[in-house]
């Protein structure tokens, strides 16, 4: 689950990370009175949406009046935002951050994964901030340093020092480093954050220098969230992908692609393999898509229902291997959705396991042009077919 660079910030503040004092806006006129609040001359206006890349699209405008914060903002909400991270469709912005403008001094780039080669969390971090870190770690593979964390004992002191030094951080920058480094990953281990990306972490200000962290991208555990309800409030479902957010709620497990075949499989080890063998003959899957054990007529009529609201849907792939489930409910289910749902595209099923000879019958004497396949690998041949007409 990601969160917007706001609530982030809210989040490092609560850690004790500095961070930029702010507000977020609905619309403009709420946004200048943030920043008449704020006070100040210079204000950030940011696009909240769960993508980086704002900076370069226009998602992010430094102004000098109320006035200008009030068109920027208005310039920003309520409309669509394509950054290179969104895609071609963009994302539409429905908040904006307003926070006071620094004066940045340099740009750093700290991130803190899990590296799952070392099952570790690992601190990445760079004197080259502000922009693509893929880029720097391209270009410049040697301005990266990476710092490992042993979870027996947590973040030392001295491995912020390190990350500090190489970075090329020294004075009195150094203890604010190693004071901000172990807060969020104090942040990090109490909040079940998979990802945490700090880019840029600036040193601010005139004489008087600091650290302060002026955009935070988070990414938490879904697995953890049971234990995490504090961070589930803060999920926002307008980022999320329609489908993925209904299938969420009838139980099944969804996720979109980009391909033309779409997929309704029991279990994830099936459903990859289904991938896998569409791929492998040249086709291209339109989503991921597990119904589970046990899954009901209803429950299929509610996959096809999600899988069919991609319009790039050109075929739909049944693939059930019946333990817990049963083949009949499934067949039951593929009837009662093309009766309700009026399916247009071709359905290339294979039924294997519980009931299988019930299932297929069912299908037969359905009056309903199924096309039918013994194996996943003629099935997804047959997918593949079909969509290449
Ligand atoms: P994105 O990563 O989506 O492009 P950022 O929040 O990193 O968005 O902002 C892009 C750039 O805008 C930053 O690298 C920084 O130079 C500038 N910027 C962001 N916040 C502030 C701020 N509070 N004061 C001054 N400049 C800022
Ligand atoms: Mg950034």
């Amino acid at each position: 689950m990601n969160i917007h660079e706001y609530q982030a910030k809210e989040l490092l503040k609560s850690f004790g990370v500095p961070v930029p004092n702010g507000d977020v806006a609905f619309n403009d006129k709420q946004a200048a009175q943030v920043a008449e609040e704020l006070g100040g001359s210079r204000w950030v206006v940011k696009a909240q949406i769960h993508a980086g890349g704002r900076g370069k699209a226009g998602g992010v405008k430094v102004v000098d009046s109320i006035d200008q914060v009030k068109k920027a903002a208005d310039a920003m909400i309520g409309h669509r935002l394509v950054t290179h991270q969104t895609g071609p469709a963009g994302s539409m912005v429905q908040r904006v951050w307003i926070e006071q403008a620094s004066d940045i001094k340099h740009e750093f780039y700290l991130g803190f994964v899990i590296d799952r080669a070392t099952q570790r969390i690992t601190v990445i971090a760079s004197s080259e901030g502000g922009m693509d870190i893929e880029e720097v770690a391209q270009a410049h593979p040697d301005k990266i340093v990476k710092e490992v964390v042993d979870p027996a004992i947590g973040l030392r002191d001295f491995q912020c020092r390190k990350v500090a030094t190489a970075i090329g951080l020294k004075g009195k920058l150094m203890p604010q480093m190693v004071k901000l480094m172990k807060a969020i990953y104090r942040c990090m281990r109490d909040k079940d954050v998979l990802q945490a990306e700090i880019n840029p972490l600036a040193v601010v200000g005139d004489g008087d220098e600091k650290l302060m962290v002026l955009d935070a991208k988070f990414s938490f555990d879904d697995n953890a969230l049971f234990r995490q309800r504090g961070v589930t409030d803060l999920r926002d479902l307008a980022e999320e992908d329609p489908k993925e957010v209904e299938a969420t709620g009838h139980g099944l497990n969804y996720i979109a692609l980009d391909g033309n075949i779409g997929c309704i499989v029991n279990g994830a080890g099936l459903a990859m393999a289904s991938l896998d063998a569409i791929t492998l003959h040249g086709g291209r899957p339109a989503n991921f898509l597990d119904v589970g054990g046990g899954a009901s007529p209803e429950k299929v009529t509610n996959a096809c229902r999600i899988v069919l609201q991609d319009p790039n849907v050109k075929c739909i792939l049944v693939n059930i291997f019946a333990g817990i489930n049963r083949c009949d409910w499934i067949a039951q289910g593929l009837i009662q959705a093309c009766n309700s749902l009026q399916i247009k595209v071709p359905l290339i099923v294979r039924l294997a396991g519980t009931n299988v000879e019930e299932g297929r019958q069912i299908l037969a004497e359905s009056g309903l042009s199924f096309i039918t396949a013994e194996n996943l690998d003629a099935a997804a041949a047959k997918a593949v077919a079909t969509v290449q007409g």
